[in-house]
């Protein structure tokens, strides 16, 4: 995914090579889900989720524009509740091919005892 985005000129901005941590490492490309800046990107501090951070911060995307701001968020909203119903309808899927399963079974197990009670 990274390479087929790697020719947009906003990535021809490149993040400086470590970030001001005692102990510094290569800045992590990050996605903002804030209300102002939904689905821009930023480089930042590598140990932001280890409790250890210090400033560093550069967005890699340009600013979004105010349509983009409502609509990325609704098409975030609505792609993450359709995965929760894709999730919901696969476990009721493995259900009911349980259900299917015994109930055939059992079919087979009456038959075979109707079989043995005619014969
Ligand atoms: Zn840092």
């Amino acid at each position: 995914m990274e390479s087929s985005l790697s020719s947009s000129a906003s990535l021809k901005r490149r993040a400086s090579c470590t970030c001001y941590c005692p102990s510094p490492g290569k800045p992590v490309l990050v996605v903002s889900w804030i209300e102002n800046n939904p689905g821009r990107r930023f480089y930042g501090c590598p140990n932001y989720w280890v409790g250890r951070k210090c400033k560093y911060f550069q967005w890699v995307d340009d600013e979004i524009c105010p349509h983009g701001k409502v609509l990325i968020p609704e098409q975030r909203h609505t792609i993450l509740r359709l995965q929760v119903e894709v999730s919901t309808c696969k476990k009721r899927e493995k259900c009911l091919a349980m259900s299917l399963i015994l109930s055939l079974l059992m079919c087979g197990i009456c038959l075979c005892v109707i079989l043995v009670l005619v014969v």
